[in-house]
């Protein structure tokens, strides 16, 4: 089981429950984001109306769910969820519409995923709150229009590129969720600790914040990894020591590379000469999905330096050489 994988499991996320923060308060870095949110609601909540759509886009593990349901709580409505591929047909959208009260949030996760047919039932929705389906089919078929409650869609997408853009254009608030700072990631550790009764030392949290990729769902997974380590092999305590011996067992380097960050690396350099290389070449060259690729292993290692993009390919920068101890080639010197 690889542990930078971008979907929380089963089990994982009946412990999230516990430390998934739910007031904007307690959501910790993102601070532009958070400072323009609190705006936004208290402004809906004193006019009486439903937050405008919200758009969120950024790399799994980041906070999207997390900020879907931080929106419902603050507007104190409800929230329901669903995503793109989920549903598959127009009737199954129209469905969760007409059951939404006045100013409930309907959360699409992977909105990039929705059908087109799924889609253009969206579009009046959003816009009017208007339901405009077919029912029936062939000669008796007939269009109904209804009129939905005023609700707020909150769509979340890996990337803000894989929407249609008649569909980015419905949202009044578009938000981008960057990767998160040491330090914050230290800070969110210490409070998922906190809540799991979990002992840890402030150098320990530093160290798994150090390697948690700026993502916090890898932040609170490592940690649980680390607890397990200090009470099997040490006296329960998380300290920097400990958090450093199961970090190093777990193969996650210090720069929060897992085996396949490096495999990653490691093929550019030696398969490619440090590339150019296509994606879809390296897709096949290291046996993961091109989408795996783009959403997950990228976006980190584009941020931290260790890979551009130019428009012949992807390629390798001095940073990943050294990072494995080899002498860049003269190019990048
Ligand atoms: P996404 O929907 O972007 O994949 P999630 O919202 O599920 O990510 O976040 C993953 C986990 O990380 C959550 O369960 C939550 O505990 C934690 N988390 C995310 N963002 C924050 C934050 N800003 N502050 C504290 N914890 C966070």
């Amino acid at each position: 089981d690889r542990l930078i994988t971008p979907h929380s499991r089963l089990d994982e996320e009946r412990q999230d429950r516990a430390i998934r923060p739910k007031k904007l308060a307690d959501y910790i870095g993102q601070e532009e984001l958070r400072t323009q949110m609190e705006i936004f609601i208290k402004a809906a909540t004193a006019r009486q109306e439903a937050l405008d759509h919200v758009l969120i886009f950024g790399p799994p593990g980041l906070g999207k769910t997390t900020l879907a349901n931080i929106i419902a709580a603050e507007m104190s409505v409800n929230i329901r969820q669903t995503s793109g591929p989920v549903l598959e047909k127009a009737g199954d959208l129209a469905a969760l519409l007409t059951n939404l009260e006045a100013h409930d949030v309907l959360f699409i996760d992977e909105i990039h995923r929705l059908s087109p047919a799924v889609e253009e039932i969206l579009y009046p929705a959003m816009e009017d709150y208007q339901l405009d389906i077919m029912i029936g089919e062939g000669p008796a078929a007939r269009s109904i229009k209804l009129d939905l409650p005023p609700f707020t869609l909150v769509g979340a997408t890996t990337r803000a590129g894989l929407l249609t853009s008649p569909l980015r254009d419905r949202f009044g608030i578009v938000q981008r969720l960057e990767f998160y700072t040491i330090d914050e990631l230290a800070k969110i550790i210490t409070r998922s600790a906190a809540l799991l009764n979990i002992a840890i030392e402030p150098n320990g949290a530093l160290e798994i914040a150090k390697r948690a990729r700026g993502t916090p769902r890898i932040a609170n997974r490592l940690l649980r990894r680390v607890r397990d380590f200090a009470e099997v092999k040490g006296s329960g305590i998380v300290s920097e020591q400990i958090s450093v011996q199961a970090l190093d067992m777990l193969k996650v380097d210090h720069n929060g590379f897992d085996a396949l960050d490096r495999k990653l690396l490691l093929t550019m350099i030696e398969n490619f000469g440090g590339g150019p290389v296509g994606l879809d070449t390296l897709s096949a060259a290291i046996s993961e999905e091109r989408g795996t690729i783009e959403d997950v292993l990228e976006p980190y290692l584009l941020q931290q330096g260790f890979i551009m993009r130019t428009p012949r390919g992807r390629i390798v920068t001095q940073n990943a050489y050294l990072h494995f101890g080899l002498k860049p080639p003269n190019r990048l010197g």
